[in-house]
């Protein structure tokens, strides 16, 4: 499996994906925002685009499909649910559907709700396991819930789908939010040394090139899958003081994403 990784290097740090089989060099593109600069990558690497994958319906991960399927006659799968936002959606997606790319790469679906209500991740299972995750988990951040979203909804996709997943698990965000979300981490926990080092790293990265984190990674410096941590939760207590001694996770989860809205 290759993945094209494609900064968009607009104000909102979109990335964009190209996903494509080895052998016969079919590719999906994910989340395309702009059409001209996947199908460029997508000739630059020889890849054949055959389909296109929206993790959510919001504008900024599907302005892309037009002018990609114009080009390429590419198919449009979301999920099902939402399908009539998008519109031109060729096959709505249920939790465990499997996309078949080329010969090579499975990937199944994922149902993520949280940032939207319907969302789905993408994930690549085998030796090097990947998640696409739109707007659900960003590194070490998670996506807000302004738009069509729930916190609570957003909290079970944590706990229940995306912290079991493998360490090892690659994340492909739909954004590039890291420098931020990593100060935000800091606020809450000023001792958390792996997030002051991924800081220093982040600062001196451009966004373009920024490194490929890991679930075992994202535990260790994102707020949001560090529920337990009694340096946050203190940290809450002190602002949130209604949440009383021993609030429960869930309850952390939605006080971190309230406090971050405002951060
Ligand atoms: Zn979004
Ligand atoms: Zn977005």
């Amino acid at each position: 499996m290759l993945i094209e990784r494609i900064w968009a290097a607009n104000s909102l740090r979109n990335f964009q994906y190209l996903i494509a089989c080895t052998q016969s060099g079919e590719a999906i593109v994910i989340d395309p925002l702009d059409a001209r600069q996947c199908l460029d990558r997508a000739r630059e690497r020889g890849f054949t685009i055959t389909q296109i994958l929206n993790t959510h319906e919001h504008d900024d991960h599907t302005a892309g499909n037009a002018g990609v399927v114009a080009a390429t006659g590419a198919k449009v799968l979301a999920h099902a649910g939402a399908a009539s936002a998008i519109g031109g959606v060729d096959r709505g997606l249920s939790r465990g559907d499997v996309i078949r790319v080329g010969k090579t790469v499975e990937l199944e679906a994922l149902d993520t709700p949280g940032h939207t209500r319907a969302h789905v991740c993408l994930l690549a299972h085998g030796d090097a396991p990947a998640l696409f995750c739109g707007d659900t988990l960003f590194n070490a951040g998670a996506g807000n819930c302004h738009n069509g979203g729930d916190p609570g909804l957003l909290y079970e996709t944590f706990v229940n789908q995306l912290a079991r997943l493998p360490e090892g698990t690659r994340v492909f965000p739909g954004h590039e939010y890291r420098a931020r979300n990593l100060a935000f981490t800091l606020d809450r926990e000023p001792g958390n040394a792996e997030a002051a080092k991924a800081m220093a790293s982040a600062r001196a990265q451009e966004a373009a090139a920024a490194r490929v984190t890991t679930m075992g990674e994202e535990k260790r410096v994102n707020a949001f899958l560090r529920l337990q941590n009694p340096e946050i939760v203190a940290g809450l207590r002190q602002r949130f003081p209604e949440i009383g001694e021993k609030p429960d996770a869930r309850t952390v989860f939605v006080k971190l994403r309230e406090l971050r809205n405002s951060w």
